[in-house]
């Protein structure tokens, strides 16, 4: 055997090692030759054309660039293939809301409601996290931005596997620099372990205030996982609590520092 080819079935034999010590029992294997499936919302516009009142003139000057960024990053990406997701995806999930947000809301990756949409946070536990953002933050949810660790949503919704993450997350990283928010709330485990770089369990990391650069993130249950567990809803509270009182310190501080 070449030394290529055995390098080859090495990588493969790490591939396949890591699947099943994270508890994969089957392996999803694409058909090489199917065309990606082009469905009529295929990348969807991600920018929302109704403005909300008051938002536009809130957001800061670079924003507006932010804006145009943002729109030619999505046009630059949108039509990613650097995983097999993009063989069952049916929609790119770019993220939306205010491209000069103070506060994005970052989640695991998209169901099966936000793949048929092309949106992010539209099924169940996006109508929670909407309900989180209007009533516990009082803020319209077009005035944060909303994104997901993983564009495309893993099929039968299991967990991102590492690879993917990998794969996915300079997307992310250029969202965020193009965004420049103060605070990023990271829902469940996938988001705030991504980000933050560790393996610590999000009933740990909840509660208190970590740093992803110098972007104050705050982490908190998954809406899926509060849906599951009515009983962490005091937890979710004290974390929005927290939430707002961060963004309220950085949105003043950046006022009066202008
Ligand atoms: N769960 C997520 O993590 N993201 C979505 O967009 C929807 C559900």
């Amino acid at each position: 055997m070449k030394p290529e080819e055995q390098a080859v079935l090495d990588l493969a034999r790490a591939y396949l090692t890591q699947l099943a010590e994270q508890g994969e029992r089957e392996l999803w294997i694409p058909k090489a030759n199917l065309p990606i499936p082009q469905h009529s919302s295929e990348n969807a516009e991600p920018f929302a054309e109704k403005e909300t009142p008051g938002v536009r003139e809130r957001a800061p000057a670079y924003g507006v660039s932010g804006e145009r960024d943002l729109k030619g990053y999505f046009n630059e990406i949108k039509d990613c293939r650097k995983c097999p997701l993009c063989r069952t995806r049916k929609n790119f999930v770019f993220g939306e809301g205010n491209p000069g947000a103070k506060l994005v809301f970052i989640g695991e990756a998209p169901g099966a409601d936000e793949d048929l949409e092309g949106r992010p946070f539209v099924g169940a536990a996006g109508k929670l996290l909407t309900k989180i953002i209007e009533n516990g933050l009082k803020m319209p949810r077009e005035e944060v931005f909303i994104g997901n660790i993983l564009k495309c949503r893993p099929p039968g919704n299991r967990n991102p596997l590492p690879n993917e993450i990998e794969q996915c997350e300079p997307h992310l990283i250029r969202q965020l620099n193009i965004i420049r928010p103060k605070v990023i709330c990271a829902l469940g485990t996938f988001a705030a372990q991504t980000l933050l770089g560790t393996k610590v369990p999000i009933s740990t990391l909840r509660g208190n205030i970590h740093y992803y650069q110098d972007i104050k993130v705050i982490p908190t249950f998954h809406p899926a996982a509060l849906l599951r567990n009515p009983g962490w809803k005091r937890f979710v509270w004290e974390d929005i609590q927290l939430l707002r009182r961060e963004y309220d310190r950085e949105v003043s501080s950046e006022f009066n520092d202008a």
